[in-house]
């Protein structure tokens, strides 16, 4: 490692005790569309150390990727000590070591001596996306003005929108309510909790009752019984309210 250069991630892969492909850095280009587009997979905006690995190996050798080892070691430099650094893979390259058969992925992680072990697709669905594609993300919402803010109070319904169990949001057809439209990016806030949701749907509904009679798990995903839900919405609400606006599916998606 160059003693200017503050940070340094590799990534090789190894089978039967064989370097496959070769050993790679990661860098700043877009290099790898093909790869992301061939996959489906999301196109990330610098090519990661993980990425460049297994795009060494051309695509028609590919079948030689299955069950391989990747190993993802990140180092800093830190007042000219050489320190092993966090390299847990995101999301998107989970998503491509689990495309390509990749079935172990050592990584280092700052302050441990040992690497670590994981299963990318065991943790495709816990990790983090990359900051880089979460950068990206927000210059693509960034035309949409995120101005209106979706108050929820309870830290558990929360985490259950940011988790996508939780897909549609109940409410009465009243005031800001009635301004939410299909295509709009908002922020849902709980307590310091943000999130940056779409709106992909708005789906009027004449009570409760009608709602969770089709969507009891996209909307209480905890609740087994419709009419629990019922009585649940019905703490909140007046049935003067109801019968009056009428109630209004929300269905989100989270971005970031
Ligand atoms: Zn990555």
């Amino acid at each position: 490692m160059n003693k200017h250069k503050k940070y340094l991630h590799i990534s090789f892969l190894i089978k039967g005790g064989k370097v496959v492909g070769s050993f790679s850095q990661s860098g700043f280009s877009g290099r790898g569309k093909q790869f992301d587009c061939q996959y489906d997979v999301d196109i990330i905006p610098s090519t990661h150390a993980e990425r460049a690995a297994i795009s060494s190996v051309p695509i028609h050798n590919h079948k030689q990727l299955k069950r391989c080892k990747i190993f993802s070691i990140a180092f800093r430099n830190i007042d000219n000590k050489i320190c092993v650094h966090h390299a847990k893979p995101c999301k998107t390259c989970c998503k491509m070591m689990h495309k390509v058969g990749i079935t172990k992925c050592y990584y280092s992680e700052a302050n441990k001596q040992k690497l670590l072990v994981c299963n990318p697709s065991h943790i495709m669905k816990e990790t983090d996306n990359s900051i880089g594609l979460k950068i990206l993300n927000i210059k693509k919402y960034m035309k949409y003005k995120v101005n209106y803010v979706l108050t929820i109070r309870n830290l558990n319904t929360f985490r259950l929108i940011e988790k996508r169990q939780k897909q549609i949001e109940g409410r009465v057809w009243r005031g800001s309510i009635r301004t939410l439209r299909p295509g709009m990016v908002i922020t849902i806030k709980c307590n310091e909790n943000n999130l940056i949701a779409r709106i992909t749907g708005v789906t009027k509904y004449k009570n409760f009752y009608s709602l969770l009679k089709t969507k009891l798990k996209k909307t209480l995903p905890n609740v087994n019984d419709v009419n629990r839900g019922v009585e649940y919405y019905h703490s909140f609400y007046s049935k003067n309210a109801i019968n009056k606006h009428g109630i209004v599916a929300i269905h989100l998606v989270p971005l970031f």
